[in-house]
């Protein structure tokens, strides 16, 4: 049987990462290191499409950046100055290569490319009004309901029919779509899943995060806000680039988990540093919930950030205490738990030398099902630590995600069946804590949560699910979330 890695399974994931090109000669090598720096959003599949002026070329595939588009033949056979990219997971749709994006679609128009990060949330019942009246879907993705939106729109023009098409959807999704004329790139009105702007030479760069502009050379330009579309055309003599913003306005709710662990943290989002916000975290949970120890010891590799933090907030040596081998990959051939087990010591080992008979901290940035924090604390005793206390980086994630993260059913979240006792006594820990959620804001600049108009999707945190309907819309809104939720029973 071939598992991914058990540490990666209890983590939320990010769903997908998206990178687009407009004006560059080898568009689509900028695009394959673009999605290089965003593998940690996606690591299922990748595809780059790239158009020369004439045509649209594709390439799709199931696996890793590397190992699919690091060769001549596939970059070559992806030729023209514009070019989109995206790495998935699968958030809705199976895992198989038709659902793998961009997607394509021959419009009336011309051809149309696009890649999405994010979750339509209404795409279940869209997708059955569309096929009531003749559309046939290629994919089970929701992102083609976009495409069969644009195409069936009464409106003329492409950019009217995709307003349309956007006004009609609900959830969150940040887009980079190609057509014959150019780029449009654009985040849903609350700004759920990120997207950024940027410059290389004369070429305009949008990419999930800003650590795909630096890989590539491109400067940070300004992230494209929330509700905004950015059209970049293509001309003789350089780009116009338009903003439109065809939405009522809404106070944006941007996923605070980007925060806490989706970014990558050399990633720059809102002018603050992820890595900053995350030792701030960690700082925060140290005042919160402090514990006589002798050693702050992070997770590897994302808790890492947050136990600077606590360790220089605390005064408590910070060490690395687990060591994570770089040359285990994330899938292996796994016949049973034993040898899954010993996938796991493959890949994380205890420093015994140094965690004997020590008071240890572990830090981890958040618990899913428990399943790493179990035997993570299990390491540490075997390797003789005289206590063993944990720490979290985020508040209990008691709630599952609709806006493009892949999420366990509430069932499985340890969170949602336990109280903080019955955690600890689950992990087998001295005592665990948990950064509160006033805590979570302060680290991101606020003096609290604004329970009435929070700055951030909390919701996997909360239950306060953001939406932008209107409060009589409210259960259209439930009806979605109760249909979604048991999709994913
Ligand atoms: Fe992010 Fe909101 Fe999803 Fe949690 S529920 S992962 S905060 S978008």
């Amino acid at each position: 049987m071939l598992t991914t890695h058990p540490y990666d399974d209890d983590h939320l994931r990010e769903e997908c990462g998206i990178f687009g090109v407009v004006g560059s000669e080898g568009a689509a090598a900028l695009a394959a290191l673009g999605l290089h720096a965003l593998q940690h959003r996606g690591q299922e599949a990748a595809g780059i499409t790239s158009f020369d002026g004439r045509q649209f070329h594709t390439h799709r595939a199931m696996g890793h950046v590397a190992g699919n588009f690091d060769r001549d033949d596939v970059i070559r056979a992806l030729p023209g100055t514009i070019a989109t990219g995206h790495v998935r997971y699968s958030t809705t749709g199976e895992t198989a290569l038709r659902n793998v994006q961009p997607l394509y679609a021959e419009l009336q128009s011309g051809g149309f490319a696009v890649a999405h990060n994010g979750n339509i949330s209404n795409a279940m019942k869209l997708r059955r009004d569309l096929v009531r009246r003749g559309s046939i879907f290629q994919s089970t993705s929701d992102t083609e309901t976009i495409i069969h939106l644009v195409a069936t729109s009464s409106y003329r023009t492409l950019l009217d029919r995709f307003i349309d098409a956007l006004k009609q959807i609900e959830g969150a999704y940040s887009l980079i779509v190609m057509t014959p004329e150019g780029v449009i790139a654009c985040r849903d009105p609350l700004g759920i899943r990120p997207l950024v702007m940027g410059r290389l030479d004369d070429a305009i760069i949008f990419a999930s995060e800003t650590v795909a502009l630096d890989v590539v050379g491109a400067t940070f330009e300004r992230q494209v806000e929330p509700g905004e579309l950015v059209i970049v055309q293509e001309g003789s003599d350089g780009h116009e680039v338009r903003s439109i913003r065809p939405f009522a306005p809404v106070a944006p709710r941007p996923c605070i988990f980007e925060w806490v662990y989706f970014s990558r943290p050399d990633s720059i989002s809102d002018d603050r540093s992820v890595y900053d916000v995350r030792k701030g975290i960690g700082a925060q949970l140290a005042i919160e919930s402090p514990v006589d120890a002798d050693l702050v010891i992070p997770v590897p590799d994302s808790g890492v950030p947050a136990a600077i933090g606590y360790a220089q907030q605390s005064g408590i040596p910070f060490e690395l205490g687990i060591i994570r081998s770089h040359y285990v990959g994330r899938t292996f051939i796994s016949p049973g738990d034993k040898v899954r087990h010993l996938g796991v010591k493959l890949k994380h080992n205890a420093n015994r030398a140094l965690i004997k008979g020590k008071r240890v901290i572990l830090i981890d940035d958040s618990i899913v099902r428990g399943t790493t924090s179990l035997k993570i604390v299990q390491m540490m005793h075997d390797a003789g630590a005289a206590e063993v206390h944990m720490r979290i980086a985020s508040p209990p994630t008691r709630h599952s995600c609709f806006y493009g993260v892949d999420t366990p059913e509430r069932a499985k979240l340890l969170a949602h069946k336990l109280d903080i006792e019955g955690m600890t006594d689950f992990i087998h820990a001295d005592s665990l804590a948990f950064v509160s959620i006033d805590g979570l804001y302060k680290a991101l600049g606020e003096a609290q949560r604004a329970d009435i108009r929070p700055s951030y999707c909390d919701a996997c945190f909360t239950g306060d699910y953001p939406t932008t309907l209107t409060d009589q819309d409210d259960s259209a809104t439930v009806d979605q979330f109760a249909m979604l939720a048991e999709r994913v029973m």
